[in-house]
């Protein structure tokens, strides 16, 4: 009997899983295996949002290895020595898993390659498995990554993407090999009371719902706050328990404007992948610098205060960071003004904010998050770094009748019409009954401040 591990990371699932098939292919019996890393628990990004979800993921990956006539295995340690010693316990030859993007996920890979080696097992990793396409595959002339996102674009549409896999109708686990208990979700203190369920199913379910009534009209709806019209798919790409391939498969197929811009967004997860794999310090560092001197906690630390709790009086601002709290999610026209309040408004560095939503969102990763917030701060890929997201204009536009900020901000339901997102202009004697904080800046301050900083005033 020959037998291969296949290591699940941020892949899962069992639909369109290439480590997997390939696994399959290569041995008579197969070993999935699910490490918690506690390497990724040192380096704080096991919050307890995505640690729930990850439960719920795992859990349904291990059912549906069991109708399989599988099983998940799961052991907690560092990753590299578990996955030797879950190799060496059941004499596999070959270890599959999905190429990584981020420094530590490279690490990962090198230290296993490593120790693999020195066991005499091949280390096998897939590429196109966390991405539609992957890093370095498309690439502008003269460099390793692009840059801007439209040329990526066009060029990533140019690709041909492999047929999504069927998942297997078996999978032979064999015996013996150890696993701990799965993770509970309910084990899990400190969530979001309003945190989706995780895992394939769930995220299956969640595609094929949405895509009969909202995939046609995502290009309309997709910035209405309120409207909420959003696929919501984020934190099932972020764990893999949904192929980007297969999506973007099924969403061509689908066809028409509003699948086309769908697709677009999901480019922009491969966007970000691939300037992160050309700049894996662009976790940490200005992608390009302005030379800021942002405001640090100590300089800011009532504002940054304010900016989490949803109380800068700002009511779209207080209802999106109101939304993040409650659900570990927030729609991204949302984002983007939380960001730009906090970064351009407030000039607070782009990391502090960074690292609250990584605390919170469920589908918070170092890949996606850091890339839009640098974008949003002007240090990061968009070619007008300058620009100032005003939050007022913004939500007149986003949520004009104020259901949004209504549906978060309880203390402001009473107000009609748009007076909602400017409660600052009610009279006095209105303004007092409202248990809401008033303004902590004014915008015009704010992008004074911004713009001397940036040397554009
Ligand atoms: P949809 O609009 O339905 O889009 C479909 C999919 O495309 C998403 O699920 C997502 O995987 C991808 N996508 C859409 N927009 C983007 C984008 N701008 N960048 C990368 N991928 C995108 N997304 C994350 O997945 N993780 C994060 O940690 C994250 N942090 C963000 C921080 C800031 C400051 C901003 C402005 C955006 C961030 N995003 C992040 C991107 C985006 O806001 C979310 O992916 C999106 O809101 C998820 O909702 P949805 O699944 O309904 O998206």
């Amino acid at each position: 009997m020959t037998v291969a591990v296949v290591l699940f990371t941020s892949d899962l699932r069992l639909h369109d899983h290439p480590p997997l098939r390939a696994a399959l292919k290569a041995a008579d019996e197969v070993v999935p295996l699910f490490v918690l890393d506690t390497g990724v628990h040192a380096a704080g990004f096991d919050a307890p949002n995505r640690r729930a979800f990850l439960a719920d993921c795992l859990g349904d990956l291990d059912s549906s290895l069991r109708r399989r006539g599988g099983r998940l295995v799961v052991r907690s340690g560092p990753v590299a020595r578990e996955v030797r010693a879950v190799a060496a316990e059941c004499g596999a030859a070959e270890v599959h898993m999905a190429a990584g993007v981020t420094a530590y996920a490279r690490r990962r890979e090198e230290r296993l390659r490593e120790q693999l080696g020195d066991d005499g097992v091949a280390l096998r990793v897939h590429e196109a498995v966390i991405t539609a396409v992957a890093p370095g595959a498309v690439t502008p002339s003269g460099g390793d990554h692009f840059a801007v996102f439209t040329p990526y674009f066009r060029r990533w549409s140019q690709e041909t993407l492999r047929k999504p896999l069927a998942a297997p109708r078996t999978v032979r686990v064999p015996d013996g090999v150890r696993g701990e208990a799965l993770p509970d979700r309910a084990d899990v203190a400190g969530t979001s009371p309003g945190l989706p369920a995780g895992g394939e199913t769930a995220g299956r379910d969640r595609y094929s719902r949405w895509s009969h009534s909202g995939l046609s009209r995502y290009e309309d709806r997709h910035d209405d706050l309120a409207g909420d019209a959003t696929s919501r798919l984020s934190p099932y790409l972020h764990f893999g328990a949904l192929s980007p391939v297969e999506l973007v498969h099924r969403a061509r197929a689908h066809g028409g404007p509003g699948a086309q811009a769908f697709v677009r967004q999901v480019c922009w997860r491969d966007f970000h992948h691939q300037v992160l794999a050309a700049r894996p310090e662009a976790s940490r560092e200005d992608y390009r610098t302005r030379h800021d001197r942002w405001r640090q906690e100590g300089d800011a630390t009532d504002d940054i205060a304010a900016w989490r709790d949803g109380r800068t009086g700002y009511p779209i601002i207080d209802a999106a960071m109101r939304q993040l709290r409650h659900e570990g999610w927030m729609h991204n026209r949302a984002r983007l003004l939380v960001a730009g309040f906090l970064t351009k408004t407030l000039y607070v560095d782009w990391r502090i904010g960074a690292r609250h939503f990584l605390d919170l969102l469920v589908d918070g990763d170092v890949v996606n998050n850091q890339l839009n917030w640098q974008w949003v701060a002007g240090t990061g890929t968009d070619t007008r770094p300058h620009r100032v997201l005003n939050p007022l204009v913004q939500s007149r536009r986003f949520d004009p009748d104020g259901a949004y900020v209504r549906r978060w901000v309880p203390e402001l339901r009473g107000l009609d019409g748009r007076s909602v997102h400017e409660p600052w202009r009610l009279a006095a004697v209105e303004r007092a009954g409202l248990d809401y904080p008033d303004r902590l800046i004014d915008l015009a301050d704010g992008l004074a401040r911004f713009k001397h900083a940036r040397g554009r005033d």
